[in-house]
């Protein structure tokens, strides 16, 4: 099966103005299978958005790999495939959102992709409808909410039509309402558009029910297995910073202790 990122021994610094080294990726070897969902968590400064960047080329390692479908992301001249084949969205929508008409955002991308106006149209359509905004087509993006501004910045991206999407604590500054939204609009992106999904999130219950769960701690991998091999792991996540959702816990403390607690129930 082909993959659609590898990452091959990569370590990544930062050189900071006083010189000094700053290792934040260390030897990180990973590679993601074509339509799967992937959860990536970790506490603040593990390195998950420096890992983010390094899956669509805003960052290349310093030592090490970093393939997106086959193509190095040291080369040059991938960097606009690269680019279309794996979107990022950040965590503020607002920083994303570009035009003062919801559609025309969506458009932006295509548009500097040099195709054809019908073209660009039909994408603006299906972007907006896979999200869930179509009907907000022709509002100024500040009327929206957060997680409704946050829908459009998917869109964007999914008006490239990219393979992959790699989404850097998208719900971040959203309240509990735009979370869900959002939350549920990337799982029908996955599910419907099969679109490979990377999620880096601080909230361990986004990731629940992904295929696959990486845990990052000081630039390393952690944990990398089903939510179910990784929530079980209550002790470890909990030293490196990590709140495991309560029902998780609650269900393995009472296995523990002997009851027969089907792992189901984690998984809703
Ligand atoms: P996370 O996304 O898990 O919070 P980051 O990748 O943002 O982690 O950061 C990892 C480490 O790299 C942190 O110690 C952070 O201070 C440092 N860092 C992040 N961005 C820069 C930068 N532009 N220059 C120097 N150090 C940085």
């Amino acid at each position: 099966m082909e993959h659609i990122i590898t990452t091959q021994n990569l370590s990544f610094e930062y050189h900071t103005e006083e010189q000094t080294r700053h290792l934040v990726l260390k030897d990180i070897n990973l590679q993601f299978k074509k339509g799967q969902f992937i959860g990536i968590i970790g506490h603040n400064g593990s390195g998950k958005s420096t890992l983010a960047k390094h899956f669509n080329a805003l960052l290349v390692p310093t030592e090490g790999k970093v393939y997106v479908k086959g193509m190095d992301t040291k080369d040059a001249k991938h960097l606009w495939d690269i680019r279309q084949t794996a979107g990022l969205v950040f965590q503020n929508p607002d920083n994303q959102i570009v035009a003062a008409i919801v559609e025309e955002d969506v458009a932006f991308g295509p548009e500097n992709l040099g195709i054809s106006p019908d073209e660009i149209k039909e994408r603006v359509e299906y972007a907006l409808k896979a999200v869930g905004m179509w009907e907000y087509k022709d509002y100024p993006p500040h009327m929206l909410s957060g997680g409704q501004k946050q829908r459009v910045a998917i869109a964007g991206i999914i008006a490239m039509k990219p393979e992959c999407i790699i989404l850097d604590e998208p719900t971040a500054m959203l309240d509990p309402i735009g979370r869900r939204e959002v939350i549920s609009t990337i799982k029908k992106l996955n599910k419907e558009e099969e679109i490979t999904v990377i999620l880096i999130t601080h909230f361990m219950e986004e990731v629940v029910d992904a295929d696959r769960v990486i845990v990052m701690d000081d630039g390393k991998v952690v944990l990398d297995g089903t939510p179910k091999e990784v929530f079980k792991e209550v002790e470890l996540l909990k030293k490196i910073g990590l709140s495991v959702p309560q029902v998780t816990e609650l269900a393995y403390q009472l296995k523990r202790e002997g009851f027969d607690v089907p792992l189901d129930i984690l998984t809703v």
